[in-house]
């Protein structure tokens, strides 16, 4: 056994000199603020970054006297990278900033690789994966699939919606109904909507209050006509914002939080549009498929591919119509993609 693993005791050390570490750096950065900003800082109090430019952030009281009020902070040097939808501790400053103390834990962590490949977060604490389709374009085979692992693997609850409805007559809409119907029998929460004449839009916001969205969706499904008609009136143009920085403005894209009217919020960006599935494994892609979820270890072969093993309970399941077919194909042509990478 080459592994080494640590005892419990020098993972206590570890973490104790972690912390003591942490704690002086702690010290220090206090000593840099208080000198920093003449010592004139408000109290702690609970914020959300509500958008992210390198070092700074801008925030929003979530208590305190001036709730709701947005300003621009540094996080102390110690804390780790924040990105939008992050619950922090803040303090604000006299000079109309303020500085991050501390970061919250998050729930769930939206992640796209970096320039180099690494995954990054990109947004915390998204609970909501709005996977919008429409008849036209007509979505390519296995992508609302691929959304729907995505989902699972991030933690996030997928809503699909069904854009457009309007495009269809009567017949198309029976069947593309049944489609979803099928979905909504594995357990998701399907809509059949239209941003362009307004149909089914106050279950869509119903749905959205107390929750944090990413709208996701190939491009021309209405994901800016739907977020048009959430957010009357907001400035879109995300990538507009500016951070002022020692060499001068930059212009960032940035994902950005917004708050529906009705309730809700809404992360969103250029970026976090393309929220995709990413590299993952056999195993992650089975159970992205939630109906496979009770079948999965009792193959007769612990190494069962599920091709066409004798005693294979995927293959049974499917022979006996407890998995769709169409899903079964799905999940096969998605693992070929996979094996591609
Ligand atoms: P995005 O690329 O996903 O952001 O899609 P857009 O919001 O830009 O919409 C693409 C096109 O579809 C635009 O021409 C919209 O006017 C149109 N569109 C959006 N929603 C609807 C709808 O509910 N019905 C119809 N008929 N057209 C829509
Ligand atoms: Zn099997």
């Amino acid at each position: 056994m080459a592994k080494r693993h640590l005892t419990r005791r020098q993972s206590w050390r570890i973490e104790k000199i972690q912390g003591e570490r942490a704690a002086r750096a702690d010290r220090r950065a206090d000593k840099a603020e208080q000198s920093l900003l003449g010592g004139d800082l408000g109290p702690e109090q609970n914020g959300l970054v509500i958008a992210h430019f390198g070092v700074q952030m801008d925030v929003e009281a979530t208590d305190g006297a001036n709730l709701g009020e947005v300003r621009r902070c540094y996080r102390r040097a110690n804390l780790p990278a924040l990105v939008t939808g992050d619950k922090v501790i803040w303090r604000a400053d006299n000079q109309g900033s303020g500085v991050i103390v501390a970061q919250l834990p998050r729930q769930t962590e939206l992640c796209r690789p970096d320039h180099r490949g690494q995954l990054k977060p990109v947004a915390a604490n998204v609970d909501l994966l709005v996977i919008v389709f429409a008849p036209l374009p007509t979505p390519y085979a296995n992508l609302i699939d691929r959304y729907l692992v995505a989902a699972e693997q991030a933690g996030l609850e997928p809503l699909l919606v069904m854009n457009k409805s309007d495009l269809l007559n009567p017949q198309q809409h029976l069947e593309l109904l049944q489609w979803l119907k099928d979905y909504a029998a594995l357990g998701y929460r399907v809509l059949s909507l239209s941003a362009g004449d307004g149909t089914g839009m106050e279950d869509l916001k119903a749905t959205l209050k107390d929750r944090i969205s990413v709208f996701v969706g190939q491009s021309g499904v209405g994901k800016s006509s739907l977020i048009n008609v959430l957010l009357p009136g907001e400035d879109l143009r995300v990538g507009a914002l500016s951070e002022q920085t020692g060499k001068g403005t930059h212009t960032t894209t940035t994902a950005k939080l917004f708050h529906f009217p009705a309730g809700g919020d809404l992360i969103d960006s250029p970026g976090i549009r393309e929220f995709g599935l990413m590299h993952i494994s056999q195993d992650e892609l089975l159970d992205g498929f939630i109906e496979f979820r009770p079948y999965l270890g009792t193959c007769r072969f612990r190494d069962c591919r599920h091709q066409q093993e004798p005693g294979c309970a995927l293959l049974g399941a499917v022979a006996d119509g407890k998995i769709a077919k169409a899903r079964m194909a799905s999940y096969r042509h998605i693992l070929s993609t996979l094996d591609a990478d």
